[in-house]
């Protein structure tokens, strides 16, 4: 079966999960998703394992990987906090916090990225390719990305991010990864500077053929992966399931589901989830001052025309051009459309919907903002209560409180604390620390009496004795040189 079709020309040739895996990106610049879903009833997967959950979805779906294979893959939830259960919810002010941050780098991104690895490492193996890996990270793709990928057989990686736009936490994570096939690269530039870079190198012919004659294909492993998509499908079902498991829900019941978004990739998930028939009401989405996407949902205008990115302290939502939103374009409204909307943006950098396309997304969709002062507010005001928020799932937090008229909902928790410490502690306690001093205040803190409990992942704990293998830092126009001078 090979069920994934371009965006912008559905009926060009359709590729199988291997090809959208290994080489994403689809020959017309668009991406490579999923035709239209058909509706099943999720209910016959109330007692299946998270594992065998995942197995029977991709089933449906079409998406084929040798079973040892994918049994492999998921495997790596070994890795996780609990390994039966990867993404557990804790309740909090009557909302259901879907904790995806259980992984080793302790943001959402290992959740897919743990299995990607895995298959992609197994799939180049198959083939008996070597391929090179280009990811370009606003700050936990990349060590999620890494740590995935480390040691692999038959894969390097170069990861991009723009120095300074960073947490030093997820700075250190990168410029400390030891393993031979992998290099980390600063990007002097904002994070869109990076992901532009990332996406003009897999489209530069003559760069892909220095890096044939080196033996390796390009490929990719930002959010615009399907095989990142498809994982991310899964814990919302899970999430669901749990929770119908768990007596809050009868099976059939609405809920609401509340993301906190850059690429959109996270929300794509919930989107495809709502879309095979899982009762989703609404998916909320968060933004933080880079509200392009509250923009779209609200008003159907797409314009960047006359934005720059604000740096904000939910770093990994700042971002103007959501790459997944073509997918979300795409189901709706069809791959003409989608690609004439598309190149409205890339020549004019806006596009509008009509008002019929507008009241279709708003069917899906709702969305809010916050800025950095609402974000320390949610913080603040959660842990008073006895909950600690990344300023991400702050946000997250944020558009339920004002969108989701108090029904049952899923927040996605995305990152741990420890990965924005700073940012959480003067929040909390409007001290100014760094990293490291910031955590040590937090642990201190629910230790005292009263104190609100909080975990920390023990990668973080050891980040800051590591060496720092990592240190290049480069304009745009180097990187090409760099990279194939180290290959
Ligand atoms: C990546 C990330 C997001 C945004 O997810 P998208 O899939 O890019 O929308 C939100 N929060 C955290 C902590 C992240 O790492």
């Amino acid at each position: 079966m090979t069920p994934f079709i371009s965006t912008r020309n559905s009926h060009a040739k359709s590729v199988d999960f291997t090809q959208a895996i290994l080489s994403p990106t689809a020959s017309n610049r668009g991406l490579y998703t999923l035709p239209a879903l058909a509706h099943i009833d999720f209910s016959v997967f109330l007692d299946s394992s998270y594992a065998a959950l995942c197995e029977h979805v991709f089933q449906i779906l079409g998406i084929e990987v040798e079973s040892a294979i994918l049994h492999k893959a998921l495997a790596s939830y070994g890795r996780f906090d609990t390994p039966q259960n990867p993404a557990p919810i804790a309740k909090f002010d009557n909302a259901f916090f879907l904790e995806l941050y259980h992984g080793p780098t302790r943001a959402f991104k290992d959740m897919a990225l743990c299995p990607f690895g895995e298959i992609f490492s197994a799939l180049a193996l198959r083939q008996d390719r070597r391929y090179l890996i280009l990811t370009a990270t606003s700050g936990d793709t990349g060590p999620a990305t890494l740590h995935a990928l480390a040691h692999k057989p038959n894969v390097k990686v170069i990861c991009l991010y723009p120095e300074g736009g960073t947490s030093e936490v997820q700075g250190l994570q990168m410029q400390t990864a030891n393993a031979e096939n992998l290099k980390v690269l600063g990007i002097k530039g904002d994070f869109d500077c990076a992901q532009s870079l990332l996406k003009s190198l897999l489209a530069n012919q003559s760069f892909q053929d220095s890096i044939a004659e080196k033996g390796y294909a390009l490929s990719a492993a930002n959010s615009v992966n399907f095989g990142r998509i498809a994982f991310q499908i899964i814990y919302y079902i899970w999430g669901y399931l749990s929770l119908v498991r768990q007596k809050v829900l009868k099976y059939g019941e609405e809920i609401y589901v509340s993301v906190p978004s850059g690429n959109f990739g996270n929300a794509l998930g919930a989107f495809f989830a709502k879309s095979m028939g899982l009762p989703i009401e609404k998916i909320l989405i968060a933004s933080n001052a880079n509200n392009i996407l509250t923009e779209l949902i609200t008003s159907g205008v797409y314009d960047i025309s006359h934005k720059s990115l604000h740096k904000s302290i939910s770093p990994a939502m700042d971002i103007l051009k959501s790459s997944n939103v073509e997918r979300v374009l795409f189901a709706l409204y069809g791959d003409e459309r989608t690609k004439e909307l598309l190149e409205s943006l890339e020549s004019t950098q806006r596009y509008a919907l009509t008002p019929s396309e507008l009241a279709l997304l708003q069917d899906h969709f709702q969305a809010w903002w916050g800025d950095d002062e609402q974000t320390k507010s949610l913080i603040k005001s959660a842990y008073q209560k006895g909950y600690l928020l990344d300023p991400h799932t702050a946000l997250a937090y944020g558009a339920y409180k004002q969108l989701g008229d108090g029904r049952k909902a899923l927040i996605c928790s995305t990152a741990e604390w420890s990965k924005f410490a700073p940012s959480v502690v003067e929040a909390i306690f409007g001290e100014c620390l760094d990293d490291r001093g910031a955590i040590a205040k937090m642990l201190e803190s629910s230790q005292a009496k009263g104190g609100v409990k909080v975990s920390i992942g023990a990668d973080i704990q050891g980040l800051f004795n590591k060496p720092r293998i990592h240190t290049q830092v480069l304009e745009p126009d180097e990187v090409e040189s760099a990279i194939l001078q180290w290959l």
